[in-house]
């Protein structure tokens, strides 16, 4: 039981993956059922918990390290879960959660990264994308909002503007979020039963899923042409919810680990401001 492949390289996106062959409730890299993974994600959180902090300390004494989360994915295929989880797990102080919607004027009077560059997180951040600029080759292609022309050179610009936020000490991590459109019809009919949801429904939501196909060529080339080594993807079966925060949650708490960084060495003469503190009267 547990994960018996390292969770990036069980999810990360080899040469020749292809989105159609996947199987969205399919586990890749984790052996066990919802009641293990769920213990499992109790311990990690702790982890996580330990090594977010250990990032924030490290922004707060000058270290430029800082780990960026990229998730996307059709609509209801759990981003906002996957951000509650993960983020529920470590301290709201060290993180910096941005959603990205429709561009307002002023956003779309700019390129289309200006926004995202303004929401880089910030040294000793974790910084969550719910929804990316991957979008502008996504819902802008498959919608036509510019032509091909435009969207075209746009995966070259993407892995160098990528590359340039690794260079600056950024740890990027791509997670698409893969359903299927049974599982998503299912998801928004709930939605649409429960009051309570309908808050999070928009008739778009439909019309967006039946371009399904057109969306999964976009996500396809996606895959193939900004997966690089500097920012791989990883693809993440999610008809099972309990599997995709598990494995979005190992996949972050990883990539913090990869930073091998440890508690920052305070130049305060501890001993000294002990003697001081018992010596204190107050
Ligand atoms: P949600 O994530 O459910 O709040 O929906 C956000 C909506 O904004 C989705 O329908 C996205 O396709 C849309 N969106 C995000 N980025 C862009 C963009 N660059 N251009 C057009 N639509 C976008
Ligand atoms: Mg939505």
């Amino acid at each position: 039981m547990g994960w018996h492949k390292p969770a990036a390289e069980a999810l990360r996106v080899a040469p020749g993956f292809d989105l159609a062959d996947l199987d969205t409730r399919s586990t890749p890299g984790w052996r066990g059922k919802k009641r293990a993974g769920r213990d499992a994600m109790a311990t990690r959180g702790h982890e996580l918990a330990d090594l977010q902090e250990k990032l924030y300390a490290h922004g707060r004494t000058g270290g430029d390290r800082s780990v960026l989360l990229v998730l996307q994915g059709m609509d209801t295929a759990g981003k906002g879960g996957v951000v509650r989880t993960v983020l529920g797990m470590v301290d709201p102080q060290g993180v910096a959660l941005t959603a990205f919607g429709v561009p307002t004027p002023e956003e779309a009077a700019q390129h289309y990264l200006w926004r995202i560059r303004q929401a880089l997180p910030e040294p000793g951040t974790l910084g969550v994308f719910d929804r990316s600029h991957y979008e502008d080759v996504l819902v802008v292609r498959v919608e036509g909002l510019v032509p091909a022309t435009t969207w075209e050179p746009r995966f070259e610009e993407i892995n160098a503007f990528e590359r340039e936020v690794v260079e600056s000490g950024t740890t990027i991590v791509k997670v698409l979020l893969a359903i299927s459109p049974e599982e998503q019809a299912h998801r928004l009919r709930r939605r649409l039963e429960r009051p309570h949801k309908h808050w999070k429904y928009v008739p778009g939501d439909i019309d967006a899923r039946e371009r399904w196909p057109d969306y999964q060529q976009a996500y396809q080339d996606a895959l193939d042409r900004t997966s690089t080594e500097h920012a791989p993807w990883h693809v993440v079966p999610a008809d099972r919810k309990w599997f995709s925060r598990l494995a979005v949650a190992e996949l972050v708490g990883r990539a913090l680990e990869g930073l091998e960084l440890d508690w920052p060495v305070t130049a305060v003469d501890v001993e000294a401001e002990l003697a001081r503190l018992e010596a204190s009267e107050v």
